[in-house]
């Protein structure tokens, strides 16, 4: 049986959501119950209009009540074949989503602290705290972030960018945002429905925050804070370092060999990974070219890089062919 929720999610982010009859019907009995049993699907007003079961047109009609002298209502359509036709209630009844129970299921199945708050009605929730390397983070639940109104929510959650924000299926694009982007979690891609409820992978939440975090850090070039600002600087470091060091050998190699070609030779099969001779061009030229490099004495911290890129630690061997 496919996840209940899948038939939930799509509809989130929709302005109404209506289950009619006909769809509930195509869903697994045990989806329903499930729903049903959290309080997550709930009945709300009849259709109004319902394709016409007296035919084979598939036309869609208004319905119309008639109330008898008994006080009891029936439904009724017009129909081109039959003139008219008589609905069942069954026909017209239709289920929604019950958000404010949805909020709570959710902040249930990621045990965070605190209690589920109402902070735009309908749209969204602050669901509690959650533990995030020695401080916390805000937990929230938004729908129709990327409808035209979207900004009248957005602002209610800082500019700061640290919230952690829940959505159905459809990450909104980061303009959504005044400020800083939050970390924004797609429930499709983490939430199943157990048998206690929904039920959400912590781990997996966690590192999806910390690649949208990632993300946000990148995209406007912004430090994160705190221990990942340190982290994030560290990579860079590391980053940078590398490159420096990488130039360095190529350059190294060079010097030692007197061609490009034999110095991609013998580091190819020193350092156990394809070099080309275009590479050791390039690191040439970023040294201030051939006669610049072959000028220049070797510093100790290029004897070291090249002796540490090396699987034994021996200096480069040129070939002499
Ligand atoms: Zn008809």
């Amino acid at each position: 049986m496919s996840d209940p929720l899948t038939f939930l999610w799509p509809s989130v982010d929709t302005p109404e959501p209506r289950f009619t009859a006909g769809q509930i019907a195509s869903w697994p009995a045990d989806a329903v119950r499930q729903l049903d049993g959290l309080g997550i699907l709930r009945r709300t007003d009849n259709a109004v209009h319902v394709v016409c079961p007296g035919c084979s047109e598939g036309h869609v009609e208004e319905v119309v009540p008639q109330t008898g002298p008994d006080g009891h209502t029936r439904f009724f359509i017009p129909c081109p074949e039959s003139l008219r036709v008589e609905v069942p209630e069954t026909l017209l009844l239709q289920w929604t989503v019950d958000f404010d129970a949805l909020a709570v299921a959710l902040a249930k199945a990621l045990a965070l602290r605190g209690h589920p708050k109402t902070i735009v009605p309908g749209r969204l929730w602050r669901l509690g705290k959650t533990p995030w390397q020695g401080a916390n983070r805000e937990v929230l639940f938004a729908r129709g972030l990327g409808w035209p109104d979207g900004l009248t929510v957005t602002c209610h959650v800082g500019p700061n960018g640290r919230p952690i924000i829940l959505v159905a299926d459809q990450t909104p694009p980061d303009a959504v945002w005044a400020g800083r982007p939050p970390a924004t979690i797609v429930l499709a891609q983490v939430a199943a429905l157990g048998e206690n409820g929904i039920e959400i992978d912590a781990v997996d939440v966690a590192a999806r925050v910390n690649e949208a975090d990632q993300r946000v850090a990148t995209v406007m070039g912004l430090p994160v804070t705190g221990a990942e600002q340190k982290l994030a600087i560290r990579q860079q470091l590391k980053a940078e370092v590398r490159t420096h060091l990488e130039d360095d050998v190529l350059v190294a190699s060079y010097k030692e060999c007197g061609s490009y070609r034999k110095a991609a030779d013998a580091l190819t099969q020193q350092l156990g990974r394809k070099i080309t001779k275009d590479k050791i061009g390039r690191a040439v030229l970023r040294a201030g070219g051939p006669d610049e490099v072959v000028q220049t004495a070797d510093s100790p911290s290029v004897q070291r890089s090249v002796a540490s890129q090396r699987r034994d630690g021996q200096k480069i061997i040129c070939k002499s062919s």
